[in-house]
């Protein structure tokens, strides 16, 4: 097979960065042809020592405009895959699929005023992407950006959330974001603590957001750990907040990690 004829590129790793022993941030080069919707993933392949292929879905970070490609990576202890990846150097090949796929997308929602955005750990990731890309700024009023972590030291892409509101293309919006974290294992000043979940049920995340969370206004992103999904999924049904889909326009977006 030629290589354009393949299913996937070739790209170089440009940088690599460690957060944490288990989390860390990647950056490579992008393919020219290559298209996503911010909020979107792509299947990322490493070549293991034995010539075979491991494919894993990862969340762009960057933005559709960026000419790198940014990834945010947890390592799995013993994990297949993130195994591999975290020995990878810059320099270093990985391969990408040429196709992006994914429905974590501003196009599930057709109306709402506030954009809540519910992460837990690398969950994180589209929404970075989706705060990059100027549609969302257009769209909503409020944007509230939700990071659940065990430990404040986990907290990634601080600087890149805090200078959204110096970039030239923001300015007049800037104002409509509120970033909100959460740290579930250790008190952290500036930070929340506790579940998003707990912090919903008691009242507290809209508290802090200072907006009600209502299916009049509020559209819902959540990504990152299953259990936190379906359980939030559940908190935003008893308020008659349900699933987006094609057929029957709604409130709530997901996606789910593993
Ligand atoms: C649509 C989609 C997008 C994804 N985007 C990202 C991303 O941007 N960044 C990222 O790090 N992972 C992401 N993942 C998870 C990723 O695909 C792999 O599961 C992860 O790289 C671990 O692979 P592994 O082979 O090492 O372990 P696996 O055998 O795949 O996973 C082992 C276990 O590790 C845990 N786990 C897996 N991924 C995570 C995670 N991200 N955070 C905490 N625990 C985890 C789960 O308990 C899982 O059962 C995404 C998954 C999906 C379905």
């Amino acid at each position: 097979m030629t290589a354009s004829a393949e299913k996937f590129t070739h790209q170089t790793l440009l940088d690599v960065q460690p957060l944490t022993p288990s989390l860390f941030t990647l950056r490579t080069t992008r393919d020219p042809g290559f298209r996503f919707r911010a909020g979107q993933f792509a299947r990322l392949g490493v070549t293991k020592a034995d010539g075979s292929t491991v494919w894993r879905a990862y969340s762009m970070v960057s933005s559709p405009y960026d000419e790198f490609l940014e990834f945010f990576s947890i390592v799995v202890p013993g994990g297949e895959f993130t195994s591999e990846l975290s020995r990878l150097e810059v320099g270093d090949t990985l391969l990408v699929e040429r196709q992006a796929i994914g429905y974590l997308t501003l196009d599930r929602f057709i109306d709402g005023r506030d954009l809540w955005l519910l992460s837990t750990g690398t969950g994180v990731a589209p929404f970075l992407s989706i705060l990059q890309d100027f549609e969302v700024w257009e769209k909503f009023e409020r944007i509230i950006l939700v990071y659940s972590v065990r430990e404040a030291r986990e907290l990634a892409y601080r600087e890149l959330i805090a200078g959204l509101a110096q970039r030239d293309y923001l300015e007049e919006h800037a104002h409509k974001l509120q970033f909100i974290a959460t740290v579930t294992r250790e008190q952290h000043p500036g930070t929340l603590s506790g579940r998003i979940t707990t912090l919903i049920e008691s009242g507290e995340l809209e508290r802090a957001a200072g907006v009600a969370l209502t299916a009049e206004h509020s559209r819902v992103m959540l990504c990152g750990n299953p259990q936190m999904i379906d359980d939030t999924r559940k908190l935003l049904k008893q308020r008659d907040m349900n699933l987006s889909l094609t057929r029957r326009p709604g409130q709530v977006a997901v996606e789910n990690y593993w």
